[in-house]
């Protein structure tokens, strides 16, 4: 009689959940594993060995994660959060301050906010055309109105 015997990985599922999954790019909900080594007779798992580890499993695209991903923050991705994001590629692109301002007002935001998004997308150093008077972040050289070289303007 042959005895066949070996190692087989048992996983067990410690917790489930909602993770923001990197590979998904957004939240998915996921397993928290731990994958031990039994000894096995037979291909039947009989005695438990040593632990492999816990790894955390995106139920959606089947991705392995260690576990610390679960304490990471969750990227936000409210409207606001879009809105500063988009006015903030708009403005270090050449956007004028005056037309990202007007954008981010057409969308229905607080004077208050459009204020705090701008002033967090450009900094406190700004940039002025001197023909037409448009502000620009102080990264940008040239006016995308007129095409004059821009000026600095003092510090607020
Ligand atoms: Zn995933
Ligand atoms: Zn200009």
């Amino acid at each position: 009689m042959i005895i066949i015997f070996g190692n087989k990985v048992r996983y067990k599922t410690l917790a489930t959940g909602q993770f923001y999954c990197s590979q998904c790019k957004t939240q998915r909900d996921y397993e928290l594993r731990q994958a031990r080594n039994w000894f096995a007779l037979y291909f039947i798992p009989i005695i438990p060995l040593n632990q492999l580890g816990e790894f955390v499993t995106c139920l959606t695209c089947g991705m392995n994660f260690q576990k610390d991903v679960l304490s990471a923050p969750i990227p936000s991705n409210t409207p606001l959060d879009r809105l500063a994001r988009e006015a903030r590629t708009d403005l270090e692109s050449g956007t004028p301050i005056e037309m990202a301002r007007q954008k981010l007002i057409n969308t229905g935001l607080s004077r208050d906010l459009v204020e705090q998004v701008i002033t967090q997308a450009v900094g406190s150093d700004r940039k002025r055309c001197p023909n037409d008077h448009l502000t620009y972040r102080a990264t940008i050289q040239r006016c995308a109105q007129c095409g004059a070289w821009l000026e600095n303007l003092p510090r607020t």
